[in-house]
């Protein structure tokens, strides 16, 4: 068949492990892997709906093909857009959520079959422009991530729960992934060890809230055991926690494991309770403080990131100070810092009272500013201490 396809992946790691299982499928059906676009026929955007600015970047780069190649629609925009998106740009010829991934290969073979065939007799050209969607799945199959294909030689993703029912207010994970469910351990641990055979030593374990992890008895610490003593496996961390759900049990495996990565991203969102309330985020501040306290006394000299959104709906100056007084007070190795951006379809978006762009622009700016000066003094410390 000798098609290329391109796969271009916009978000979070697990889009990058889902490109990864796309491209095995795809791989396995016959089609080659383009590492550019130049030579593709078929361009997928396996896309994210987090911030609308990713979403404005796919539809202006889906627009610069004119109709030169085929173009697919996957991950969180193909199941928040679903057909609306052949209206949004005659250029896409399929779209398919991220539980649909697995039917890639199908409806890229439909495609083809149809793609350069001559009208007959009274048929419109029109109609032999093939437009499937699919994103109706609530699950996926197991056998997608025994494909065996990884992008890095050294090191593999490894998804151990798919979707999220924790609903912040702001997120749209929950509505495009579906809610959390949990691979058996038994296929995540056949996944890793397919993964070493051929010559990994390094894993992430991923999922939306690593810390629910549960199957029948193995439950997110068990798991971590397990994949430690994976033979042949050198590092593993993990991604992401939330703030609910962790607890010292999983400090004191980073602590105690030997291949385990002493470090730990523990979302944080907002320093002001009452915006983490409106966020569903279903902590108090004073609690996600307690927990550090705990990771930095059990892990010592383990390291710490966070994700922070500034300028939620409604968030004042006094609330952005608190969030800025707990970045002081936590120092953070290293923090993702965003601008809240409404997405249609969640609780947040229902919220009156969104700030300005320029407001929410200076509270970024400062708090990033502030989080680049405690990260250098950070690094500079760490490395004075290893000399
Ligand atoms: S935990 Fe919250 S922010 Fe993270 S994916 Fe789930 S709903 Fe979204």
């Amino acid at each position: 068949m000798n098609k290329k396809v391109f796969i271009r992946t916009f978000g979070c790691q697990m889009n990058e492990r889902d490109s990864e299982v796309i491209g095995g499928l795809l791989k396995k059906s016959g089609y080659q892997i383009s590492a550019t676009d130049k030579e593709a026929d078929v361009i997928i955007f396996n896309t994210c709906s987090v911030r609308k600015h990713a979403e404005d970047r796919v539809w202006s780069l889906i627009g610069s093909y004119k109709g030169s190649k085929i173009i697919g629609l996957v991950g969180c925009m193909a199941q928040n857009y679903k057909e609306k998106a052949f209206e949004r740009d005659a250029n896409i010829s399929f779209v398919v959520g991220p539980q649909d991934i697995d039917k890639i290969p199908e409806v890229l073979g439909k495609i083809l079959e149809t793609r350069g065939q001559s009208p007959k007799n009274g048929d419109s050209p029109l109609l032999l422009e093939r437009k499937i969607w699919e994103a109706d799945s609530s699950i996926r199959p197991e056998e997608i991530y025994h494909t065996g294909f990884y992008q890095d030689k050294n090191h593999a993703y490894v998804v151990i729960s798919e979707g999220c029912s924790n609903f912040c207010s702001y997120c749209v994970v929950p509505y495009v992934r579906g809610p959390l469910r949990h691979r058996k351990s038994k296929d995540i641990l056949a996944e890793i060890q397919g993964a070493i055979a051929q010559g990994i030593t390094r894993v992430t374990l991923l999922g939306q809230n690593v810390n629910a992890y549960l199957d029948g008895k193995i439950n997110f610490n068990k798991l971590l055991a397990q994949v430690n003593g994976l033979t042949g496996l050198k590092e593993f961390d993990f991604f992401t926690s939330h703030p609910k759900d962790a607890n010292i049990d999983s400090f004191k495996a980073i602590r105690d494991l030997d291949k385990l990565v002493k470090r730990l991203h523990l979302p944080l969102q907002s320093g002001s309770d009452r915006i983490l309330k409106l966020m569903n985020r279903g902590y108090l501040a004073k609690e996600y403080l307690e927990l550090i306290d705990s990771y930095r006394k059990i892990v010592k000299g383990g390291l710490l990131t966070t994700d922070i959104i500034v300028g939620f709906p409604t968030e004042t100056e006094k609330e952005f100070k608190e969030t800025c007084n707990l970045v002081k007070e936590t120092e953070f190795n290293a923090a993702y810092l965003f601008k809240y951006s409404s997405r249609p379809g969640t609780q947040a978006e229902k919220i009156a009272g969104d700030l300005s762009r320029e407001e929410k622009e200076k509270r970024h700016k400062q708090i990033l500013d502030l989080q680049r000066d405690i990260s250098k003094k950070l690094r500079h410390k760490r490395s004075h201490e290893k000399k």
